[in-house]
């Protein structure tokens, strides 16, 4: 285990430009998984940010907010649960269906994920324009949530998505 707990994450975090489409820059958190120390501190920073919301369960949204959600529910001995793209999740949902760019999207949740007024936390690895973040937490509080916190990886703050969002934001790599 390093003991440079202030090293530069970003450093770890691989840009490729025009994926998955010309003109967009994919920031890729998979060159940050891939390095054992760097990614037990980006949990460890996370837990750190999350835990004074105190929440009961952290939703993760499909597919990357998998992979913070669940060490992080771990770590903080919470619940956890998954937004996912439709026909992906058994039994009885419920959908929220958000306009993009071009088209829309939908997301769900398992209609008994969530006990009325659950502290709820929604985790992304990227906050870009905000649509998925905004769209998770009106999904949730569909559902009977409290969202107190909605955390991501990465912000790319010049698009200005934390303002879409109904809850506080919390990032660990901003940038412009
Ligand atoms: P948005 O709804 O515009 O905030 O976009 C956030 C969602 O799209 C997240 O689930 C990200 O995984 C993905 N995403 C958007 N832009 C990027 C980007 N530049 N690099 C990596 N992922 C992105």
């Amino acid at each position: 285990m390093t003991q440079h707990e202030d090293i530069d994450l970003k450093r770890y975090i691989r840009n490729i430009p025009d994926f998955p489409k010309p003109g967009i820059l994919f920031y890729d958190i998979s060159t940050l998984m891939r390095e054992p120390d760097a990614w037990q501190i980006a949990m460890g920073r996370l837990a750190r940010q999350i835990a004074p919301w105190e929440p009961d369960m952290l939703a993760a949204v499909e597919s990357r907010g998998f992979l913070t959600a669940a060490p992080l529910a771990d770590r903080l001995g919470c619940g956890m649960l998954m937004l996912r793209k439709p026909g992906k999740l058994p039994g009885a949902t419920i959908s929220h269906t958000y306009d993009l760019e071009y088209g829309s999207d939908t997301l769900q949740i398992q209609a008994d994920a969530i006990k009325p007024g659950q502290r709820v936390v929604v985790m992304d690895d990227l906050l870009a324009t905000g649509g998925t973040l905004a769209a998770s937490v009106t999904l949730l509080q569909k559902a009977g949530a409290q969202v107190v916190g909605a955390s991501v990886l990465v912000e790319l703050t010049g698009l200005g998505g934390r303002a879409k969002v109904d809850a506080p934001v919390k990032t660990l790599l901003s940038y412009e």
